[in-house]
């Protein structure tokens, strides 16, 4: 019963690990211990039978086939441990398995059997509650040889042990080497007391060996949970890479990002969807370096060549920042701001470049807008100073003016005259003409500074203007300290008139303010400008200060040209204001406020009443 059973553990064994060797079939020393299990059981077979033989024809017969099994065992164990602790001297597992293939050939071929000659006696013994058969015969001397290979195998063993503990693999080689070693070197002692000393048992080695199947089994399957472990971390490690990068796509959306790598070995693009839409690819449509730099605008590839250039050169950490023009495919312009690394391996070659670009059209056009803007403004306020200087240049047309008069005048008393002197009008007609070419010139130096004269009306919001003229003094109302309000009412009318020209207005009112503010306390320095319907067909826009207000008897001649108490001021600022304002068919006018401080308003007439301006 228990030759059977350790017989079937030992198949059972053969086949489960058959079945985990078919799922990785270049584990081999999992087949090398299927081999190993099974030959175990076909030897534990053969031993019983030995046990039951009735004549030594039987028991002849029984031994080789133990010795074919036991041929199995050994070789494949020898693998085994080569194979699984992956060390050992690979000629010397070679000449071992060589020379046990040796030893059973020549002994069967020659005597027929390996430890007998002949078997002279044959008797029946109790032996764990049964009866089995022992034997005595005559000795075959070629068993020696036999002793000599396991010699070689436990060498073999030994050998290989001592390097995989060397190698820091120390339970491995503890357990796999000693145990074969142990279960070895017991059996072919086991088998010398039977053969060799004759004493009347039974062999045993079978029953031993299952130990060394055991354990070989228990290390196979300490290996097979490791795998599955490895399979379940590397699970968790995938799910949480999953997790990281559902999180990374969710930063990129919401940072509008679109996201591109090129590997420069193989000369292949990646690029996230986004990316796709921004510079216009379909989603599975190839990608070349060429067709992408085709889609900038021709004037900005060479900058976004250099910088990738200068990357790939490892200036800055092999980092790039540009922007650039896209032409997209229906024509349209698209702004992007692009950034991104070049990746270098340990040699320092690049190989690798990934970027991010982002649609930066709108904030662009804004900003081309605001320029656009400053420009306008300066110019407008060129045309203001072009006012002020126009009063002062008037002197000057005066002067030739009263000169031609009085010329004319003096040519008419000449010819009054019976026989007129004609040198001394031609003098005079050509002083007159002179004079005249001076007035032209002083005019045609005026027309050729004020080249935006004509009012450029069209329908304003006044949310818009304010707000813009706002952003414009902004940086100076930093400077100043000066705290500027905006309030709107909402849905305000639009009102018609020249944009530019009603933001100069603006702008010298809410520098006027910033002026009187000059001087007061920080608490003080706040500035409101306001805009909202007054009576039912204009919108009333005022700017008021926390300031000084101004003094009851200048209220009615701040408006004068060239009326100023600053320093340095020309005076010029409301006088024009007011002009412009009157022009749009509206009112400008200041006050003192109730708490302190002066307002100035202007009206403008909604946009749907003043079609007549
Ligand atoms: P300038 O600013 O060159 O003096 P303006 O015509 O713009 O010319 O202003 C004329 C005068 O009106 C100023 O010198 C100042 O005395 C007075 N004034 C204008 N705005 C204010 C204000 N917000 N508070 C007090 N006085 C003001």
């Amino acid at each position: 019963l228990i030759w059977y059973m350790v017989a079937s553990a030992c198949l059972t064994l053969a086949v489960i690990y058959f079945l985990v060797w078919w799922s990785n079939r270049t584990a081999w020393a999992n087949l090398l211990f299927v081999m190993a299990a099974a030959s175990t059981a076909a030897f534990t077979l053969c031993e019983l039978r030995q046990m039951r033989v009735a004549t030594p024809g039987e028991l002849l017969s029984a031994m080789r086939w133990t010795h074919v099994a036991l041929l199995g065992v050994l070789v494949s164990t020898t693998w085994f441990v080569k194979f699984y602790l992956g060390a050992g001297r690979r000629w010397l597992a070679w000449t071992v398995s060589g020379l046990r293939v040796f030893y059973l050939l020549s002994a069967l071929l020659v005597w027929g059997n390996i430890n007998y000659l002949e078997i002279t006696s044959l008797r029946r013994v109790p032996f764990l509650g049964d009866s089995v058969t022992v034997f005595t015969g005559i000795r075959n001397p070629w068993m020696l040889f036999g002793y000599a290979t396991m010699v070689l195998i436990l060498i073999f063993v030994a050998d290989a042990s001592v390097t995989a503990w060397r190698r820091g693999e120390r339970r491995k080689a503890l357990t796999i080497g000693g145990s074969v070693e142990f279960f070895l070197l017991l059996g072919t002692v086991q088998a010398a007391l039977v053969h060799w000393a004759q004493l009347p048992i039974p062999v045993l080695i079978g029953p031993l060996y299952v130990g060394l199947v055991v354990v070989m089994a228990s290390e196979l399957s300490r290996d097979v949970l490791r795998a599955s472990r490895l399979v379940h971390e590397l699970q968790a490690s995938e799910n949480g890479l999953r997790e990281s990068e559902a999180r990374m796509s969710l930063a990129v959306d919401a940072a509008d990002l679109g996201i591109w790598i090129r590997d420069l070995a193989r000369d292949q693009i990646w690029a996230s969807h986004k990316w796709r839409a921004l510079f216009g690819f379909a989603p599975s449509e190839p990608l070349g370096f060429n067709a992408i730099l085709q889609r900038l605008h021709p004037e900005d590839r060479e900058g976004l060549r250099q910088a990738h250039a200068m990357a790939f050169a490892g200036a800055d950490g092999g980092k790039y920042k540009t922007e650039y023009r896209l032409i997209l495919p229906d024509g349209a312009t698209r702004w992007i701001s692009s950034q991104g690394r070049v990746e270098f391996n340990a040699t320092g070659q690049a190989v690798l470049i990934r970027g991010t670009a982002r649609d930066i059209t709108a904030p662009k056009e804004t900003e081309q807008e605001t320029q656009l803007l400053r420009q306008e403004i300066a110019h407008a306020g060129r045309v203001s100073m072009m006012g002020q200087l126009a009063s002062g240049l008037a002197h000057e047309i005066n002067q030739p003016l009263a000169s031609i008069l009085r010329n004319a005048e003096a040519a008419e008393l000449f010819l009054q005259h019976p026989s007129p002197d004609l040198d001394e009008i031609r003098a005079i007609v050509s002083d007159i003409r002179s004079d005249d070419e001076r007035a032209g010139h002083v005019i045609d130096r005026m027309r050729g500074l004020l080249q935006r004269q004509n009012l450029d009306t069209g329908r304003l919001d006044v949310g818009t203007l304010v707000r813009d003229v706002a952003a414009l003094v902004r940086i100076d109302a930093a400077t100043r300290q000066v705290k500027l309000d905006v309030d709107v009412s909402a849905n305000l009318p639009r009102v018609r008139g020249d944009r530019v020209q009603i933001q100069q207005v603006l702008l010298n009112l809410i520098l006027n303010g910033m002026d009187a503010l000059h001087g007061t306390g920080l608490e003080e320095r706040r500035l409101n400008v306001s805009a909202r319907l007054n009576g039912g067909q204009l919108v009333e826009i005022a700017v008021g200060d926390a300031g000084p207000g101004i003094p009851a008897d200048l209220l009615a001649r701040i408006f004068d040209p060239f009326f100023t108490t600053k320093p340095s001021g020309m005076g010029m600022g409301l006088a024009i204001s007011r002009t412009i304002v009157e022009t749009h068919g509206g009112r400008l006018w200041a006050e003192n406020q109730n708490g302190g401080g002066a307002a100035f308003r202007f009206t403008l007439p909604m946009a749907d009443t003043a079609d007549s301006v």
